[in-house]
């Protein structure tokens, strides 16, 4: 797909590829086997009729393309942009076997784009059933449940602490990777479908999920999310210019720091910026720095470029923008100077055997400390559930992670109260987010309407 230059793109937020035109979309389409036994079905979390829209798009039948995607999938914009497709249907697809696997993500964006572009917004309200349901979160999995449940005939009320509705979409993952614009369009299709939106409410302060089932709501979804940041517990991570990866995300993406002091949040950022991590939080903030004036964007991670867990377009992304990838090596403290960060030191590593993640444990190799000087580090290993909800919510169970524990179909332990997404998982994926948010939307609907 074409896409900006790096050397033009590291001094823009703009998304970085352009899509595909209406004649490299059928020539992709057109490479598609129509397998009879599709595999690639089976690898999509939300289970799209592929080789169906990929067929439609070959014949050039765009409209009923993105008509077949939206049966099952209600944010294709996004699931186009940011799934991670090399290890979900791209990864089983036939084709992949021998040469290139289709490019079903790079399809269904550009289906989603041709539908937006085309106007094609009109939608069937449903009828109302009577029946009321609050979803606590405007994430992935709160706008899917959304969504379905709406189109079920529920009347459907999101409860979102932010003062924009997204979740990860518009705080965490960049412009430059998935336009606001693009989620905006997505969460105003709800809107149209007849989902209310109640933004700056914070679930667990103003109400709690007893009030909102006492309120007359006859069944309540948590997706608020995996937003609590993992610290490394080093010393010196407190010192001024060491941040969260979601707080250094937060400010620019959603506070818009990079236009400081025309926007009130500022942010720091030094010539050089060390990130620490390794998956699609860690590209993106590493990224994110050299979009905001760093000259030197520096990943520190403690295993190989083998075990990166970032999606491989990022990796691939970041190299080409030039973030240097000290691999092989861990931070040990942040070291200070007058109360502030200026440098963060590091012990280089070796692989073992594989540990329970299946990947080979990192061991540090002794007397090999070297130190990496900047004044901003940002810290990118990973998030927890928070824990207001099971807090305030009597009764609702929580593993040892905190988070809330429920069947296959997202029922906790509490009559009428549901959840899904990464407050159940830690931290998954957008497409298992929005599956979990249809499993419990189908649960919902099998409890309350009796299926
Ligand atoms: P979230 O998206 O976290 O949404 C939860 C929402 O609930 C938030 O808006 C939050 O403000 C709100 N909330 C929390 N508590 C309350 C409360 N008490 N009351 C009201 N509202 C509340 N996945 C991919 O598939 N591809 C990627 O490229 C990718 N990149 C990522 C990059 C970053 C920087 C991050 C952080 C994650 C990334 N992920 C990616 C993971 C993916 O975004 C998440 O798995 C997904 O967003 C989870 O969806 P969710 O709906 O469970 O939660
Ligand atoms: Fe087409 Fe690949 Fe799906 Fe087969 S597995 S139908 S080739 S997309």
């Amino acid at each position: 797909m074409r896409q900006q230059k790096p050397y033009v793109r590291v001094r823009n937020f703009d998304e970085v590829p352009f899509g595909y035109s209406e004649e490299e979309a059928i020539e992709e389409a057109k490479r598609c086997l129509q397998c009879q036994y599709p595999t690639c079905i089976s690898g999509c979390p939300v289970n799209v009729d592929i080789p169906r829209f990929i067929g439609q798009v070959a014949g050039g039948r765009f409209a009923a393309a993105i008509a077949t995607i939206r049966e099952t999938n209600n944010l294709p914009a996004i699931c186009g942009r940011v799934c991670p497709q090399e290890s979900q249907c791209e990864g089983v697809c036939a084709m992949g076997r021998k040469f290139d696997a289709l490019a079903i993500g790079r399809l269904e964006r550009f289906c989603a784009d041709w539908e937006a572009e085309h106007h094609l917004t009109s939608v069937d309200v449903p009828a109302s059933n009577g029946r009321r349901v609050a979803v606590i979160g405007s994430g992935p999995a709160g706008l899917t449940a959304a969504a379905d449940l709406r189109k079920a005939g529920f009347d459907v009320t999101v409860f979102e602490s932010f003062h924009v509705a997204g979740g990860v979409l518009v705080y965490g993952i960049p412009e430059f990777r998935l336009p606001k614009a693009i989620v905006r369009r997505e969460v105003d299709g709800l809107k149209r479908l007849g989902v209310t939106i109640e933004p700056n409410r914070l679930i667990g302060r103003v109400f709690t999920v007893d009030d909102l089932l006492e309120r007359g709501f006859d069944a309540v979804f948590v997706g608020t999310g995996a937003g609590l940041p993992r610290f490394l517990k080093l010393p010196g991570e407190s010192l001024g210019g060491v941040y969260s990866a979601n707080e250094f995300l937060t400010r620019t993406n959603l506070m818009r720091a990079y236009r400081f002091p025309e926007h009130d949040t500022p942010i720091r950022v030094s010539e050089r910026v060390v990130t620490i991590g390794g998956g699609n939080v860690a590209m993106d903030a590493a990224r994110t720095a050299l979009r905001l004036g760093a000259k030197n964007s520096v990943v520190v991670y403690r295993r190989s470029v083998e075990e990166l867990p970032a999606r491989a377009e990022e990796i691939e992304h970041a190299q080409e923008e030039g973030v240097f990838f000290q691999l092989l090596a861990n931070p040990v403290r942040f070291l200070e100077e007058d109360g502030e960060l200026c440098g963060v030191e590091c012990i280089e590593m070796k692989l073992g055997e594989p540990d329970a993640s299946g990947r080979r444990r990192p061991i540090p190799i002794e007397g090999t400390e070297f130190v990496i000087e900047t004044r901003t580090a940002v810290v990118a290993v990973g998030n927890e559930a928070h824990p207001l909800i099971p807090k305030t919510t009597p009764g609702l169970r929580v593993d040892s992670w905190g988070h809330i524990t429920t069947d296959d179909d997202g029922r906790t332990s509490q009559p009428r109260v549901y959840a899904g997404g990464d407050i159940v998982t830690g931290a998954a994926t957008v497409i298992e987010a929005m599956g979990a948010g249809k499993r419990a939307a189908a649960a919902i609907l099998a409890d309350l309407d009796g299926g």
